[in-house]
């Protein structure tokens, strides 16, 4: 019987433009992309590390050699994702990109997409939204929104003292609608119901993270409100936060990163479904990799912030495919992403 071969790179993400956001600006993202080799398959992971997560490339890295490859098992290729469950050391971005590399090859040795391995009836992924974060200089401005010609929906995020000019500057150039997303910038409840009224008068879809990630009553609070649904991205991060803190928000935002792949976004999103949430599956600034991944269960979902890999300019895989704003499941087995340019780990 053939083994893993496992090999892993630093690899960071460079953004096509500067992340503004309420807690400072940032031109790359670091990211450890995953290779396995097995019976003369390749199939590829990554984890993404935004800084807000406390994870890096060396904790990833170490993570990686913890762990004993020869668990594998090619008769039951899911029952590894057990195994990672149960290690005492967690490493919630290194177990996606473990989770998602093994679904791609539990896919390919089945020669069954992945999303069918999962049963996910639908084929129609949610419309994406496409990210616009705030610029001085609105020629940039104009360009994003010209970036975005894609998508059919727009998250703004929001952290800036421009919020108020940035987001008619954006309504004043384009009609798709819109969420918007504070990144944890707003301090008290006062800002929040005053800021979440300008965006009720503007349409907005939706509020994502109000508040300080540990700020749960003022979200609460903020919720009982009902000016417009809060959805809950940097305080829900995995499944134990969902559990505890559910009822602080109307909507979650489940990200493969912070939850450790696609077999714990699947529970997350039944407890959310459950519980009445409502869903967006989200990403990092990724490569077309994680994005790949998190489309086969995106159906799922009732939102789709899937476009990590527009926005840098050093994609190692083929893009998704996009029609009329939505990720087309493709009929390839596993994951269904093939690898463009990438550096031999
Ligand atoms: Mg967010």
């Amino acid at each position: 019987m053939s083994k893993l071969k496992v090999s892993y790179i630093s690899y960071p993400l460079t953004l096509k433009h500067t992340f503004h956001l309420a807690h400072g600006k940032r031109n790359s993202t670091p990211c450890v992309l995953l290779k396995i080799e097995y019976a003369n398959l390749i199939s590829y992971g990554e984890a993404s590390l935004p800084p807000y997560l406390k994870e890096n490339p060396g904790s990833v890295i170490a993570y990686f050699e913890s762990i004993d490859w020869n668990v594998f098992n090619e008769s039951a290729p899911l029952d590894f994702l057990d195994y990672l469950n149960k290690q005492e050391k967690i490493n919630y971005p290194g177990m996606a990109a473990i989770d998602m590399a093994i679904f791609d090859l539990a896919g390919k040795l089945s020669n069954t997409p992945c999303h069918e391995i999962l049963n996910v009836e639908s084929k129609i992924t949610p419309l994406l939204s496409y990210t616009i974060t705030y610029e001085e200089d609105e020629s940039i401005l104009l360009e994003k929104i010209n970036d975005a010609k894609e998508f059919k929906q727009l998250k703004l995020k929001l952290g800036t003292k421009h919020d108020k000019h940035f987001i008619d500057f954006i309504l004043k150039n384009t009609d798709k609608p819109f969420f918007a997303d504070a990144n944890q910038g707003w301090k008290s409840l006062h800002e929040a119901v005053y800021m979440c009224e300008f965006l009720r008068e503007r349409k907005c879809l939706f509020i994502e993270q109000p508040f300080s990630k540990k700020a749960y009553q003022l979200s609460y609070k903020l919720k009982q409100r009902n000016i417009l649904p809060v959805f809950a991205d940097e305080s829900i991060t995995n499944f134990s936060d969902l559990n505890k803190y559910y009822f602080c928000f109307d909507g979650v935002n489940i990200k493969l990163m912070k939850c450790g792949g696609i077999k714990n976004a699947i529970k997350m999103i039944s407890f959310a479904r459950k519980s009445n949430l409502k869903i967006m599956m989200g990403c990092m600034t990724e490569t077309s990799c994680g994005i790949a991944a998190a489309s086969q269960i995106a159906p799922l979902c009732d939102f789709a912030d899937l476009d990590g890999s527009h926005l840098i300019s050093n994609n190692p895989f083929k893009e998704v495919i996009l029609n009329d704003g939505r990720i087309i499941l493709q009929k390839k087995s596993g994951v269904g992403i093939e690898r463009t340019r990438i550096p031999t780990p």
